[in-house]
């Protein structure tokens, strides 16, 4: 047993990066850009205006001002704006030379058809200018950034259609148990419905990932060993879930043992998922997942997909907050890292949430966040920091 930052960091030393490719905006969100993105334009690319209204010279406020042109968005006015004049103006349009304020629509009176007067002073000249948030050549997103919507805007906005990021490893997803069967079938006495297996598929598409599923492998060595031959060989990443106890069917480590997988750790000081497993054999890797599924839900979250995104580029660190708890936490033993299903209270703290153990994925349902109690900590008073891991 190794304690949990233990096998994390042996996790890290075995990032290594996928190649790249290039993939278009629709496909580009959660990918991890392969590349430094520069503008190529200057935003705004102009002095522009921020609202519906009336370019003009700040100095002639008091005055009656007569209207010389309009400008709508996307024209380029044609007018200078001398002494008491002004141009109508939308949102987005180019603001005239001699203009140095743009009188809110609101703010603006119409003596005439020709004429305004502005109402009401105020110290924003509602013009944006140019290159105030770019400027053309500045560096908008680093390599290794996970690419958000926020992101896609830039890109878009900085004309990479085709940003180059890097390629997702390739995950094969494998069940074992003679007791399974899959959710379609309603469960005779002695066997229960895999969930593992849908769990594990939905969290690894949260990566952007889109994992192979291999079906349920009954617990004998033969099919186990074909399966895990043939997963090891082809995808970069095998998930298999169950039979890496000390069980008398927990067949697994025996098995990749035998197909020479070198295996870094298997079990570590933590509840729950202290029998996952790690393995490794040229560049493919394997987790033995327990096979209960929220031992196997926070070992993916807290584990797996650190490791995976490391493999896909990035560089972003584990996402954690530190935040206060809502009720005294007192547990009889410290001797594990435990993580435990919890939720925001509404007003700035942590509760935990009613939670049986490492079978009851009910408990999860109503969680939104997965609170940590480290090692050698039994009690944590009403108030005092935890350390939670968004979901
Ligand atoms: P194991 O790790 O194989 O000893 O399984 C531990 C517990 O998890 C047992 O109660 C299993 O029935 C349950 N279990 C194993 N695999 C799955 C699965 N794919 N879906 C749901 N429960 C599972
Ligand atoms: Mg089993």
């Amino acid at each position: 047993m190794i304690p949990f930052e233990e096998a994390l960091a042996i996790l890290e030393t075995y990032s290594i990066k996928q190649g790249t490719e290039y993939v278009d905006l629709y496909h580009a969100l959660d990918r991890i850009l392969a590349e430094d993105i520069h503008s190529d334009v200057s935003m705004p690319p102009f002095n522009k205006s921020a609202m519906d209204g009336f370019a003009c010279r700040k100095s002639d406020l008091k005055n009656p001002l007569v209207v010389v042109e309009e400008i709508p968005a996307g024209t380029t006015p044609t007018k200078t704006i001398g002494e008491n004049q002004c141009a109508r103006i939308m949102t987005g349009a180019m603001v005239p030379e001699g203009a140095d304020f743009v009188v809110m629509r609101e703010h603006a009176e119409m003596l005439d058809a020709n004429h305004i007067q502005c109402t009401h002073e105020t110290s924003q000249t509602n013009i944006c200018l140019l290159g105030e948030d770019v400027k053309a050549g500045d560096l908008v997103i680093k390599s290794r950034t996970k690419i958000l919507p926020s992101h896609i805007a830039i890109l878009a906005s900085v004309g990479y259609w085709l940003p180059l990021v890097f390629r997702t490893p390739s995950v094969a997803i494998i069940s074992t148990g003679d007791e399974l069967v899959e959710p379609v079938v309603k469960p005779e006495s002695s066997k229960i419905r895999n969930s593992n297996s849908y769990q594990m598929f939905a969290q690894i598409q949260q990566l952007g990932i889109e994992p192979q599923y291999l079906g349920i492998i009954r617990d004998n060595q033969e099919s186990l060993e074909e399966i895990l031959s043939i997963a090891l060989q082809k995808y970069d990443v095998t998930l298999i879930s169950g039979g890496v106890s000390v069980g008398d069917f927990d067949f697994v480590p025996r098995i990749l043992n035998k197909l020479g997988v070198n295996v870094p750790f298997h079990g570590m000081n933590v509840k729950p998922g202290k029998h996952l497993l790690f393995g490794e054999k040229e560049n493919h890797f394997i987790f033995g997942m327990p096979g209960n599924p929220v031992s196997s839900f926070v070992q993916l979250e807290v584990m797996v997909k650190p490791f995976l995104a490391g493999l896909m580029g990035s560089v972003e660190e584990n996402v954690y907050w530190y935040l206060p708890l809502e009720v005294e936490f007192v547990r009889p033993k410290g001797d594990q890292l435990i993580f435990i299903p919890a939720l925001p209270s509404g007003k700035g703290t942590v509760m935990p949430v009613e939670y049986h153990g490492s079978a009851h994925i009910h408990a999860y349902v109503h969680a939104k966040l997965i609170m940590e109690i480290p090692l050698g900590i039994t009690k944590i008073k009403k108030g005092d920091q935890v350390r939670v891991r968004p979901l």
